[in-house]
């Protein structure tokens, strides 16, 4: 079926005829650690790519140890208090607000690189009355620091009190147990890809029908993507999507681990969700921003659940890689299962 017999009203339809202002690289490039056969030096260049030099991971690691550092003593820990739990929630507040606010001011406000990179040509909602406020920003950062703050500030502090009371597998780093200085470095690298598939799987069952109308329809009601969308999402979302931290619960963890893996489900989205693939300063790339392949997820909706870190969506058949051939491909996938949700 081509696109043009879709009837208007779909959401393909409506928004395949806008475009794109920026078109990246195509196909959209996915993690070679998965690739077979293997190729170690692929693998290692995107480990590299991440790791070595100015990334969204990068940012998020360096949050982490000032995030670790400011976390009080395992003693203060053991006992419930509002005074610690509150300093974990204000702290998320500020490192979203730093980040995702920080993308905002440049992108956004300053339009400080004009629409060099930028995916979507049009604007954030504004008097729109689908938004509470009836601004999609004002929403966005509603839901991220109220909720998405709040929440997360939720597991992180239940998984301290309980590693402070000596009820989950934990670690010290010392050079005397180099054991332990392999496994921080290996599970440092494991994390993201952790969180990619955790993601992907929670990620479709919000797609469930009812699912999707109670809590995640609130995260799509932003097509064209903005970093403060990222984390925008609906308290039952949220819970879904923290409960990636509840691993720690089983595998031994170090403090510093724990506040990665956190931040990184909180500051990594408004990077993907920029709207925008490269940040540009003076005329410089200066690196990564947005992501092509969750944009593509806001746009058509049934693609791309998972992340380029894992290749789920190639393994299930809904990738799409940003090509015509892709694209059409996906369209008859998606009308293939409108048809089976219709009983058809
Ligand atoms: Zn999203
Ligand atoms: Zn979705």
């Amino acid at each position: 079926m081509t696109e043009k017999s879709q009837t208007p009203d779909t959401p393909v339809a409506r928004n395949e005829a806008k475009g794109w202002l920026h078109n990246p690289e195509l196909p959209i490039a996915m993690s070679p650690l998965f690739q077979w056969p293997p190729s170690p030096s692929a693998a290692l260049g995107w480990l590299a790519r991440s790791w070595l030099q100015l990334s969204s991971v990068v940012i998020i690691f360096t949050f982490a140890l000032i995030g670790a550092w400011l976390l009080p003593s395992a003693e203060t820990m053991k006992t419930l208090s509002p005074g610690w739990v509150l300093q974990i929630w204000a702290r998320h507040i500020l490192f979203l607000t730093l980040v995702a606010g920080g993308l905002h001011f440049w992108f956004i406000t300053m339009q400080g690189q004009g629409e060099a990179f930028k995916f979507d040509p049009r604007k954030q909602a504004t008097k729109n009355r689908q938004f509470l406020f009836n601004n999609q920003v004002h929403e966005n950062v509603f839901f991220s620091l109220v909720s998405g703050a709040g929440l997360l500030a939720g597991f992180e502090v239940f998984y301290h009190w309980i590693a402070a009371n000596g009820w989950v597998p934990t670690f010290t780093l010392s050079f005397d147990q180099p054991g332990w200085l392999v496994w921080f470095a290996v599970a440092l690298v494991v994390i993201p890809i952790w969180s990619s598939l955790h993601f992907y799987w929670v990620h479709r069952f919000l797609h469930w029908p009812p699912l999707y109308r109670v809590a995640h329809g609130l995260h799509h009601k932003n097509i064209n993507v903005g970093p403060w969308s990222g984390v925008s999402m609906h308290p039952v979302e949220h819970v879904l999507y923290y409960s990636t931290l509840l691993i720690h619960l089983v595998i031994p963890s170090h403090p510093i681990l724990v506040v990665f893996h956190a931040c990184l489900q909180n500051l990594s989205p408004p990077f993907s969700h920029s709207g925008f693939e490269q940040l540009v300063v003076r005329d410089k790339q200066r690196m990564r921003a947005g992501d092509f392949f969750h944009q593509l997820h806001h746009r058509y909706f049934e693609c791309n659940y998972g992340t380029v870190d894992m290749p789920w969506d190639r393994w299930f058949g809904s990738f799409d890689n940003g090509t015509a051939e892709s694209r059409t491909r996906q369209q008859a996938r998606m009308i293939a299962l409108k048809r089976h949700r219709q009983g058809d």
